[in-house]
């Protein structure tokens, strides 16, 4: 997945949070694809948003998308470049699992494998969730995960299997 001397990332993007000036979290993916935008990172397909319904006391609504671009930025710059995004739209650091109105994970580069301190390339958790696999398979499902050479869609069938929606459990 390389075009010319570019490199091909895949992009993870989450809300489960209002914005208030762009509203709710799917408008803030949207607005948030527009960002990522720049002369330095062009796009090259992005997913259909998928919303979960509001689930436990907080109520919250996520929503998940993907994204392709195209860039010659090196893994930590892309990371540098989300995490700007991220503030830009008041993301505060130290909300890990909790309310936040965007995160930005690199989830696959061209490059195969990155890692350092900071940073983890294929997104370590990726295969572990529907959120994440079903709408990259929509963009890349034919993209190899360099560490279990199964493709994106492979990936989103074993989660599917492994995990059953069980209908006999009454929902509370
Ligand atoms: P998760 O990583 O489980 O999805 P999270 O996205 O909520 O959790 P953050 O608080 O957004 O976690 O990020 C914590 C740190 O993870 C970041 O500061 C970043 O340095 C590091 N990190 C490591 N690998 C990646 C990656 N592939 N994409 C984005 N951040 C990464
Ligand atoms: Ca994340
Ligand atoms: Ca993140």
């Amino acid at each position: 997945m390389t075009r010319g001397d570019m490199e091909t990332y895949a992009i993870g993007l989450g809300s489960n949070r209002r914005h208030a000036r762009h509203g709710d979290p799917r408008r803030v993916l949207l607005a948030a694809l527009a960002a990522l935008e720049c002369d330095e990172i062009e796009p090259i397909d992005t997913s259909p948003i998928i919303a979960s319904a509001p689930l436990g006391p907080s109520r919250r609504r996520y929503a998940n998308a993907a994204a392709l671009v195209a860039s010659r930025l090196s893994p930590p710059e892309m990371l540098a470049r989300l995490k700007a995004v991220e503030a830009a739209f008041g993301r505060r650091r130290g909300q890990r699992w909790s309310a936040r109105t965007l995160d930005l994970d690199i989830l696959l580069w061209s490059g195969g494998v990155w890692s350092d301190a900071a940073l983890t390339i294929p997104h370590p958790a990726m295969t572990q969730r529907a959120f994440v696999l079903a709408p990259l398979a929509s963009i890349a499902a034919t993209w190899r995960h360099p560490l279990t050479s199964r493709t994106v869609r492979q990936h989103a069938m074993r989660l599917r299997r492994a995990k059953p929606v069980d209908r006999h459990v009454p929902a509370f």
